[in-house]
């Protein structure tokens, strides 16, 4: 039987826009000391907008951002839709062919153009090179001068060669700083992970409170759930708050996962608690309600 109490937290936990899958949940966050933040569409609003564009050996900023538009419209990530919309702004974009998506890496196709076509391939560092093979010196240095601005940088190659580099910019929340101060308080260490560069993940997590150390950057899709497994095996009881189709696995894995309302289906199937809209503080706060339920029953 479910004690009346549990069952008194789930009601009040419902009003404030936090619904969670059943009464055993809040009894399993009890014991929570850390929580892992999911960057993009988590801690930050997930809404990029691209900033900067540059061009490289002989190419120009402008066919660069539509190429790399063209093959994007395929995919689904926040960092996809803000380089189409940019990309529209500039020309009609052409017509992709033997496109192919990655998750946590980026795109690939070939796009049709007036005077023929182009591989394109828009991604991650680790993923372009695939398609690149080594870089040059001004190369490096370009792409760690886009990085150190602190910049998502999406990698653009066409036809096996580096062409340019995309940079974006997200917002930080609100109400970002002010949930990771709360969980301070409540004694539970926040940590960041991300497959988002090292700098921007290192400059998000100052603004909000992180501690560097608490940083994980760079970390494919499928190594989130590894990171979680490491946590739990070094003795931590491990929240988990996150939005997208690559956080599903590690919500699960973790001790109790948390979905952003705001998120993808996946993720919040994935849950124990679902959290209305996009608020970090409704995180801190369904921790706060658990460990009050479970003092009043107690
Ligand atoms: P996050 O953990 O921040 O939600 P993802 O795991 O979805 O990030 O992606 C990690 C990195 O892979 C991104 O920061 C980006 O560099 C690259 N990436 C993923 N999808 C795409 C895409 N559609 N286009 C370009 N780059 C992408
Ligand atoms: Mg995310």
């Amino acid at each position: 039987a479910t004690p009346i109490g549990l069952l008194a937290g789930t009601g009040r936990a419902s009003q404030m826009g936090i619904l969670i899958s059943g009464p055993q949940v809040l009894e399993d966050s009890r014991g929570v000391n850390t929580v892992v933040l999911d960057k993009t569409g988590t801690v930050t609003k997930g809404e990029m907008a691209v900033s900067d564009v540059i061009a490289l050996d002989g190419h120009t900023a402008d066919d660069v951002l539509v190429a790399a538009a063209a093959v994007e419209l395929g995919s689904e990530h926040p960092i996809a839709a803000a380089i189409v919309e940019a990309g529209k702004l500039k020309n009609e974009l052409p017509e992709v062919t033997e496109f192919s998506s990655t998750a946590g890496g980026g795109v690939v196709g070939t796009i049709w153009l007036a005077n023929g076509q182009q591989r394109v391939a828009a991604g991650r560092s680790s993923f372009i090179v695939e398609h690149t093979g080594a870089l040059t010196a001004a190369d490096e240095q370009a792409l760690a001068d886009a990085e150190a601005a602190g910049a998502t940088a999406v990698w653009v190659a066409i036809d096996g060669q580096l062409a340019g580099i995309v940079s974006l910019q997200d917002q930080i929340k609100d109400t970002s700083a002010q949930a990771i101060a709360e969980l301070k308080d409540m004694g539970i260490t926040p940590m960041l992970l991300t497959g988002d560069n090292e700098s921007v993940a290192r400059q998000v997590a100052a603004e909000v409170g992180i501690n560097p150390d608490h940083v994980f950057a760079g970390v494919r899709p499928e190594d989130k759930v590894d990171k979680v497994k490491q946590l739990q095996s070094a003795g931590k009881t491990v929240a988990m708050a996150g939005d997208g189709v690559n956080d599903a696995p590690a919500l699960a894995q973790a001790d109790l996962g948390i979905a952003m309302g705001s998120g993808t289906d996946v993720a919040r199937e994935a849950a124990d608690i679902t959290v209305m809209g996009s608020s970090l503080t409704q995180v801190s706060q369904s921790l706060q309600l658990s460990r009050k339920t479970l003092s009043i029953i107690r």
